[in-house]
């Protein structure tokens, strides 16, 4: 029996590795209506149970791997689930967000959530088949890529539904930013879960099971997921997005000069039309692909075959991997690119991180502060092919330099010395993804405001990138016009990355996508979600609520990050944004007026200036009283 009338399941498993024990439990339905679920519910468990003293790689580390209220229903692009941890990249609060199928298939296997503890000392897998969990023995997927670590489950359990989550060689050598691999060839990406379950000895998660997710109100939703569905096909942006996905924006982004070449040295890349989205779907297009529930499909099966690369079949090659590893290090070449994202995937490493951490060493050897000997031979040189597959494959092994590079820019930057440190790229840690702010400012607050380190998926500003004045005058009003709309002003920037962090808070906890639908095609808004939550949950949840619970996603991450000693100190680009002007003719200038910004920034929020934290009050006026006494104490602050 559950508390919930539908959306949830209702049910939480925890594991704890160290025992080798799991055990369900009911999901709080108060918990779910305070913080929704997924990065919400995440951020929950890791205040209450990860407190500064836990190493993000310890057995006393958790990690959360958590659906929302939509995951696995008719929503458009319900295939999203949110993984939480500290992070071993960063330091701080780290959250990764995936779609595919595996969320989906937790819900149908019984679970809303899986929390896990401890470690194990024996490599294992957490098998889940529709509502029971068990603890099976891995030791003879250990050491395999994700890709035959899936092929291995599935013949080992032979469930034709299965869903798989593992991590690869990266992730068991406990690189900093290694993934988790999710069916069908998604990734948990960003902040370095894979180091975590590495470390706890978990090489992957399977699920299967036959459940449908419960809906209160199946009529009414059905009606409004159909809606939606059909307000994404006729959305402008809807042909573009289903025909080439995210590297459709290679173009327009280099066109406004916002397209990092090079470790950010410039912001237009002369290659680009090479590694352009039109350009792989004409080379290299098998078919179409996508995640649970989606219209728009935007994921595409590629193959390369001929040539060296000859037989490398790969799908989710995004924007940010085309610039990662493409203008990123002055590679024009696509099929590099491709094989990159594969070894990626198959090795469990992020994309993005892997790709500026090869770019950050390719700067420093032609600054001359690290030596091709330091390089093992390898040239170093700009699009230098030998230097990108050696220092991948050195990093997912730590080998020689990539022991270094393994732990990230940031660390590499200290390893390095001195000279080395006005290269690396990076906020808080993470390493920026493929956002040059200088051309497009609120892109810029968007990295230093985020609460897992350089980042453009949290507030995801989208309607300035190249200006969108009806969306702005629909969203916002027009009397935020014209600045609003236009990428170099920086004028009701604040606000707009603000917004977009709140209303991302809730699409991350709800389950939907942030590609299709509410940020790339902003055709779905807080008022639709309210309706869709509802509909699911038969709560009558007014855009009013939900807007507080987003911002009360925000305010804990934030206390989080506060609670560990992060402050106004560390929302700061590297200097190379904030000094020195981009050559790229569509930016002008640099990130202008960082500081000013901030402070606007902290006072739309309601956060202390000089510290950054959120303010006794504003923790009050969310529900936030831990977080209160935490940062505050019992006095007057
Ligand atoms: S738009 Fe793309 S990433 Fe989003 S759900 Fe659809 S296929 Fe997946």
């Amino acid at each position: 029996m559950t508390a919930f009338h539908g959306g949830y399941v209702g049910v939480v498993l925890d594991v704890d590795l160290t025992k080798r024990r799991v055990a369900s439990r009911p999901l709080d339905p108060a918990l779910a209506r305070r913080v929704l679920g997924g990065s919400g519910l995440g951020a929950e468990v890791l205040w209450d149970e990860v407190g500064p003293d836990v190493d993000p790689l310890s057995p006393e580390a958790v990690l959360i791997v958590a659906t929302g209220p939509l995951t696995g229903t008719p929503w458009p692009c319900s295939g999203r689930t949110e993984a939480v941890a500290r992070s071993p990249l960063t330091g701080i609060y780290g959250d990764s967000n995936a779609g595919g199928t595996f969320g989906p298939g937790l819900k149908s296997a019984g679970f809303d959530a899986i929390v896990v503890r401890g470690g194990s000392t024996d490599p294992v897998v957490l098998r889940i088949a529709d509502g029971r969990a068990t603890i099976d023995d891995a030791g003879s997927v250990w050491g395999l890529d994700t890709v035959e670590t899936e092929a291995a489950l599935r013949a080992r359990y032979a469930a034709p539904a299965l869903q798989v989550a593992s991590i690869g060689p990266a992730g068991e050598r406990g690189v900093r930013f290694a993934s988790i691999q999710a069916t069908p060839n998604r990734s948990f990406g960003r902040c370095g879960l894979g180091a975590v379950m590495g470390a706890k000895g978990l090489k992957a998660i399977a699920v299967s099971g036959s459940r449908r997710v419960p809906i209160a109100e199946p009529a009414a939703f059905a009606e409004l997921a159909k809606t939606m569905h059909a307000r994404i096909r006729a959305n402008a942006m809807f042909p573009a997005c289903s025909r080439y996905g995210t590297p459709g924006l290679v173009r327009v982004v280099n066109e406004i000069g916002r397209f990092p070449t090079r470790n950010f040295q410039d912001g237009e890349f002369a290659g680009a039309e090479a590694i352009s989205g039109e350009a792989l779907r004409e080379r290299f297009f098998v078919a179409d692909a996508g995640c649970f529930a989606c219209p728009v499909r935007c994921d595409k099966v590629y193959r390369i075959s001929s040539g060296r690369f000859a037989g490398v079949e790969t799908s989710s090659v995004e924007y940010e991997t085309l610039n990662a590893f493409g203008a990123g290090l002055g590679n024009a070449d696509l099929e590099l690119i491709l094989y990159a994202n594969e070894r990626c995937d198959r090795l469990g490493l992020d994309t993005i991180s892997a790709g500026r951490a090869i770019g950050f060493a390719m700067e420093l050897v032609e600054r001359g502060v690290v030596s091709r000997e330091d390089l093992g031979g390898l040239s170093g040189m700009w699009g230098d092919e030998a230097t990108i597959v050696g220092l991948l494959d050195c990093i997912a092994a730590r080998d020689g330099i990539g022991d270094v590079l393994a732990d990230g820019v940031r660390r590499a930057a200290v390893a390095f010395g001195a000279a080395a440190a006005p290269y690396a790229m990076e906020v808080k840690g993470m390493e920026i993804p493929a956002q040059d702010g200088r051309a497009q400012q609120s892109m810029g607050l968007a990295h230093i405001t985020s609460n897992r380190g350089a980042d453009h998926l949290k507030a995801f500003p989208t309607i300035d990138e190249t200006g969108n004045p009806d969306e702005v005058a629909r969203r916002y009003g027009s009397q935020y016009l014209p600045e609003m709309a236009d990428p170099h002003a920086t004028r009701h920037k604040a606000l707009l990355v603000k917004d977009g962090e709140d209303f991302g808070a809730v699409v991350d906890s709800v389950g939907v996508c942030k590609s299709g639908g509410t940020f790339v095609m902003a055709e779905i808004y807080w008022t639709d979600i309210a309706a869709g939550v509802s509909a699911a949950t038969g709560w009558r949840l007014e855009e009013s609520e939900l807007r507080v619970i987003g911002e009360r996603i925000v305010n804990l991450t934030r206390a989080y990050n506060g609670r560990l000693g992060v402050t106004r100190a560390d929302d700061r680009l590297p200097d190379r944004l904030t000094h020195e002007p981009s050559p790229a003719r569509g930016a002008r200038g640099h990130v202008a007026h960082a500081e000013e910004l901030l402070d606007e920034y902290y006072g739309l929020r309601g956060w202390d200036a000089a510290r950054g934290w959120p303010t006794e009050e504003t923790l009050d006026r969310l529900g936030l009283g831990d977080a209160r006494l935490a940062l505050w104490g019992q006095g007057d602050g």
